[in-house]
């Protein structure tokens, strides 16, 4: 049999989709194949990175667990605290606020989902939030961090805050101990092949000519290879989420740092704030037609809680996707697939989802369409699916303080996700995928904490006696309430388990 295998791979862009990339690719070939591919990373310090993306979700413990990281020095290593969900404040109505955790509410009871039991007790008078029901939103809210042995009765996923550019140098020192070649210099020009349009070699400004067999652009938002070489086109999303701009710096802390990020509404966007061990990560998400860069950049600093450690960066995007992540030779992770602004903290968790399927689906030089169609359709369909659960947040919403929200409370939504809101506000139906990143309890949560309530609560509530229902709920109740106050404050776990040394100097990304 021909050996095709891929022999060169090279990496446009040392950001963090860049670098994730380039670690998972030696951490794969290195201990599957003998005849290993060569990686190599071309990146441009002139042209920097973006700078930004310092909260994730909980599928990079699964990317940790491919690489082998060893969690305590990672988080050492890139300053990072624990994250057990987000915390949305003036979202449904101005001084409401609740928190969408990565764990779920109570348990099942007698084959009946729990917030069926929860909504008949609501319908019967009793008023115990649905918080009460979450360890991970329990203990966030008391500032408390612990990990119960995985085999506890009340259990939950967490996630990281971490400085992106920490996590850059983390990974690169990875990659390149694994045998990555990276190359400074910036790509002036990409070769195609005549015969069928693939990219054959990249031009460096140097002169030098870098050819390899597969690209993967992870060039941010100028999607040098996807879109500037191949002409990929871009599907823009920004009816739905018009929002295109975020003036973004880091401050000093004012005090402990929380085990959750905080999303606030605001008059043309949201701000967020991320807390790490020694700094937090601030922006503020807005709409250029609602509110000018100045104003937004005033309305910013006005509101930080310390002392600013560099100065404000605008940043501009169009939300939307690329129309093929995967075409001919070139696979685009990270902002030059695609972006989704980072209210739900996604597109690390997107690069990741790539570089999985990547690994699913990795091609040898024959390059069958099969592999890049199946790539395409499950980056589009989890995309798609984060598109939806971001525009509940704008769409579920009574506020009409300003003309930015009541363009978000009118607008017209996709199809996909009026249909999911209708079967929730009847009886409290949830249509949601296992295999995505926001299942069940993420829409019970975004729709109990933005005020839409079911009608009336399902029949299959009945089945159980309600003085037991009572009774076990209870009970539940007491549990986490017990757990969560037995853990150690979040600062106190930070500081046994993976203490930074010095603090860093603030980074700036540049553009
Ligand atoms: C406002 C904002 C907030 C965000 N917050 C979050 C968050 O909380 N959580 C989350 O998961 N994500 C977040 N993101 C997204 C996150 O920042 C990105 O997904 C992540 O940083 C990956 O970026 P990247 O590597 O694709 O691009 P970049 O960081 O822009 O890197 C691009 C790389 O390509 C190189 N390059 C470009 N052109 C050339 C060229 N011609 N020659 C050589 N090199 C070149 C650059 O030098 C750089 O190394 C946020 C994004 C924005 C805009």
């Amino acid at each position: 049999m021909k050996n095709d295998h891929i022999r060169d791979i090279v990496i446009l862009g040392g950001g963090t989709a860049g670098w994730m990339t380039a670690a998972a690719l030696a951490r794969v070939f290195a201990s599957t194949q003998a005849d290993a591919p060569r990686v190599r990373l071309i990146e441009s310090e002139e042209i920097g990175t973006v700078g930004v993306g310092e909260s994730t979700i909980p599928t990079l413990r699964n990317f940790n667990l491919l690489l082998g990281a060893d969690e305590a020095e990672f988080m050492r290593r890139t300053h990072a605290t624990f994250k057990l969900g987000i915390e949305f404040r003036d979202w449904g109505r101005i001084g409401d606020s609740y928190i969408h955790s990565f764990g779920t509410y109570g348990r099942p009871l007698g084959g009946v989902p729990f917030h069926h039991h929860w909504l008949r007790l609501q319908a019967l008078g009793e008023e115990n939030p649905i918080d009460a029901y979450s360890l991970p939103i329990t203990a966030a809210h008391l500032g408390r961090f612990g990990r119960p042995p995985e085999a506890a009765s009340v259990s939950f996923p967490y996630a990281f805050q971490f400085d992106a550019a920490l996590y850059a140098t983390y990974l690169r020192s990875y990659a390149e101990a694994r045998g990555v070649i990276r190359t400074e210099g910036k790509v002036v020009d990409v070769g195609l092949r005549s015969a069928d349009g693939f990219i054959e070699s990249l031009t460096l400004a140097d002169g030098a000519r870098i050819e390899g067999d597969l690209f993967i652009d992870c060039s941010g938002f100028r999607g040098v290879l996807i879109q500037q070489a191949l002409k990929t086109g871009y599907e823009d999303w920004t009816q739905w989420l018009p929002c295109d701009r975020s003036v973004v710096a880091t401050c000093e802390s004012a005090g402990a740092a929380e085990p959750f990020t905080r999303a606030t509404a605001s008059e043309a966007g949201w701000r967020w704030r991320i807390p790490l061990q020694h700094r937090v990560g601030n922006g503020y998400v807005y709409c250029s037609e609602y509110l000018g860069d100045a104003e937004a950049a005033d309305a910013f600093l006005s509101r930080l809680e310390g002392k600013p450690l560099a100065e404000p960066r605008i940043l501009r995007f169009v939300t939307g996707r690329r129309k093929k992540q995967w075409h001919k030779n070139c696979v685009a992770i990270g902002l030059s697939a695609g972006f989704l602004e980072p209210l739900e903290s996604t597109s690390i968790g997107l690069i990741i989802l790539a570089i999985f399927n990547l690994i699913q689906l990795f091609p040898d030089r024959g390059f069958d369409p099969a592999e890049a169609e199946e790539f395409n359709r499950l980056m589009d369909m989890e995309f798609e699916r984060v598109r939806d659960f971001l525009i509940l947040h704008y769409f579920l919403t009574s506020r009409d303080d300003t003309p930015f929200w009541n363009r978000c409370r009118t607008m017209s939504i996709p199809d996909s996700l009026r249909h999911k809101m209708e079967l929730f506000g009847e009886r409290g139906l949830i249509i949601a995928n296992a295999d995505a990143f926001f299942g069940e309890p993420s829409w019970l949560s975004v729709c109990i904490g933005q005020n839409l309530v079911p009608r009336r609560y399902d029949p299959l509530g009945d089945t159980v006696d309600a003085d037991e229902v009572r009774r076990r709920l209870g009970a539940l109740r007491q549990t986490i309430r017990r757990t969560a106050q037995a853990m150690p404050p979040h600062d106190v776990f930070l500081a046994g388990y993976c203490a930074a040394g010095e603090p860093v100097a603030a980074h700036t990304g540049r553009r």
